[in-house]
């Protein structure tokens, strides 16, 4: 059997067992995520080493970036499942006097789950586990690009769960294309704006609805007043994380005049703290994931001043955390996501400067602004459109079950994490359930109906 036919032969086992109803019982669905959370502690050292061997991502960043924030949504669904599953009754309109509205959450069907590689474990298994929440079949396609991880997802559904339920097809661009070509009932893709657009106009042909988690660069403004030790400290922590390569990492600081050198001397300072003297031999710093991915950034090295870091090692895809000033918007660093640990400084005079500035770009997926000036936060927060973000922090904002998760515009569209994962995989089925009781004959074709309407 061909790739495209053992594909086909999945998707419609999958569809057979969805039409049986069994994924539709909740606690069928709780019973499912109860066992996936007994395998991934089990396996829960395979998982480190595979993002080390991946990645070469520290036990510390696996476990706080990926496997610890998998298990929060595990329990946190698993705990509220119950409740928000249940049809809700909301209000009925006087017109509609003697009915019930209701409003019912069904699975869509089969959906399909597409991973990037740079949190190769937690983007592929956080969306399966709301996907499933919601009582739908899953497919899930890993990222070609962290192959041990792909591995160990594709091992951990084996041992978890029936094929007809969830499967793990592993491939490229081609097996990825596969599937979208086959009738799917939602698709969930995160990875970049570019591929982003091939999904969405594949899926249009079938109408297939869509959640798009996509990137681009997204700013962070240290204001004047910040306190820039603090800021520094937390803009490091977002920018050099899995060595820069984080969808919601600041991909660019836009910091007041008055404080850029305090600013960049604080910011050498936290480097220095958290990743030594010499980054480069610090066993548990991030490396770049390909080759390509190593040239690409390497290339933007010689843009602006280099102020920290800049020595790379080819041999094992290292580049030191880096910070690049005197950037200006018309260099290639400001052409694309950089999506590595190189951090661009460019800076504003007035706010209003800093934000037409990021206007006149895409709408960002995150946006971080270093500021105690409530009156500068308002302004800030009321005048950018971008996918969400933080005050006075970087990334933790997504951490939470509590905050949607998602971008807007070419950043992307939908959003997920906690009840909004369960929302975004389940279709609202609206139904007003009319009484027998009484009928209002004013309703139907008769002469005198508009008179009694008015
Ligand atoms: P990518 O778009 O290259 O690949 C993502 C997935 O799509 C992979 O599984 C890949 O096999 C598949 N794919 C690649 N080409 C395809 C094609 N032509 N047709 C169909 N499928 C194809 O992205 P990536 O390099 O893996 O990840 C990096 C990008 O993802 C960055 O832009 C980053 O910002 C973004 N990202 C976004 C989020 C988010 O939550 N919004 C999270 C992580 C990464």
């Amino acid at each position: 059997m061909n790739v495209n036919d053992s594909i086909a032969a999945i998707v419609s086992a999958q569809q057979r067992y969805f039409r049986q109803n069994i994924t539709r019982e909740v606690d069928f669905r709780l019973q499912q995520l109860t066992k996936l959370r007994q395998v991934l502690i089990a396996r829960e050292l395979e998982i480190v080493e595979a993002l080390r061997k991946d990645l070469n991502k520290s036990e510390q960043e696996a476990y706080t970036t990926e496997i610890g924030m998998v298990y929060k949504e595990l329990s946190f669904i698993i705990k509220n499942l119950k409740r928000w599953a249940k049809p809700k009754r909301v209000r009925t309109a006087l017109t509609h006097i003697g009915s019930k509205s209701m409003v019912y959450t069904e699975p869509y069907g089969n959906v399909l789950i597409i991973a990037p590689w740079n949190y190769p474990w937690q983007l592929a298994i956080s969306p399966l586990i709301g996907a499933l929440a919601a009582g739908n079949t899953a497919i899930v396609k890993p990222s070609e690009l962290t192959p041990c991880v792909s591995k160990l997802i594709t091992a951990i559904i084996e041992e978890t769960f029936e094929p007809q339920y969830v499967a793990s097809v592993e491939g490229g661009p081609e097996v990825s294309e596969s599937l979208l070509n086959q009738r799917m009932d939602y698709i969930f893709f995160t990875g970049s704006t570019k591929v982003g657009r091939i999904v969405m106009e594949t899926a249009s042909k079938q109408l297939t609805p869509v959640t798009l988690e996509l990137g681009g660069k997204s700013p962070c403004i240290v204001h004047e007043d910040a306190p820039l030790a603090l800021a520094a400290s937390r803009i490091a922590f977002g920018k050099y994380t899995n060595a820069g390569q984080t969808c919601v990492a600041p991909d660019y600081i836009l910091v007041h005049s008055k404080v850029k050198e305090s600013f960049i001397a604080h910011l050498k300072t936290a480097i220095t703290s958290f990743y030594g003297e010499n980054p480069l031999i610090n066993p548990d710093y991030g490396r770049i994931v390909s080759e390509k991915h190593f040239e690409r950034l390497t290339g933007f090295l010689n843009n602006g001043t280099l102020r920290h870091g800049g020595n790379t090692s080819r041999e094992r895809l290292l580049i030191e955390p880096t910070v690049l000033d005197d950037i200006t918007w018309e260099m290639p660093v400001m052409e694309e996501e950089i999506f590595g640990p190189l951090c661009p400084i460019l800076t504003y005079e007035n706010i209003h400067e800093a934000v037409q500035a990021i206007n006149a770009r895409p709408k960002p997926l995150a946006l971080y602004l270093f500021t105690e000036n409530e009156d500068v936060q308002d302004y800030v927060l009321s005048s950018v459109s971008f996918g969400g973000g933080c005050v006075n922090d970087t990334l933790m904002h997504l951490a939470t079950p509590y905050l949607p998760f998602g971008g807007v515009g070419e950043s992307g569209m939908g959003s997920y994490h906690g009840e909004h994962s369960f929302h975004t995989f389940s279709h609202r089925k609206s139904v007003l359930k009319q009484t027998n009781r009484f009928d209002f004959k004013f309703r139907y074709p008769s002469k005198n109906g508009l008179a009694i309407l008015k």
